[in-house]
């Protein structure tokens, strides 16, 4: 039997505190979402990145001078120029979804992480 794309839904609840719905995904919950895409950003100034995942986003250098977040997908090429800071980003099979190199080109959206755009 072909498995098809439907998924397990995600769990939605109500959470009163918050005042709001929190969705949860459950297992088996696939949502290509650009927000969850890696993201990198090229500090060091390099002339080109490997990185582990073909599909991601780039936002330049740390913010508060990172150039607009663009989707970049290398499709078939398994590589790919930033329009925006010009950086080749280079598919290497092997490296995690965070782990570029050189390192620490991978951006994680924490503490510091800007308020995410989606939410309202
Ligand atoms: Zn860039």
């Amino acid at each position: 039997m072909l498995q098809t794309s439907r998924l397990t839904e995600p769990i939605v609840t109500w959470e009163p505190e918050l005042g709001q719905f929190v969705v949860e995904p459950s297992e088996g919950w696939h949502q290509p979402s650009p927000s969850r895409l890696p993201l990198f950003f090229n500090e060091i100034g390099a002339s080109r990145i490997a990185i582990g995942v073909t599909a991601f986003e780039c936002m330049g250098v740390l913010p508060p001078h990172d150039h607009p977040h663009v989707y970049l997908n290398m499709t078939e090429q398994a590589e790919i120029l930033c329009p925006y800071c010009s950086t080749l980003y280079v598919y290497k099979p092997g490296l995690r979804r965070d782990q570029t190199a050189p390192g620490d080109c991978f951006w994680r959206q924490q503490a510091t992480a800007p308020a995410a755009t989606v939410d309202a």
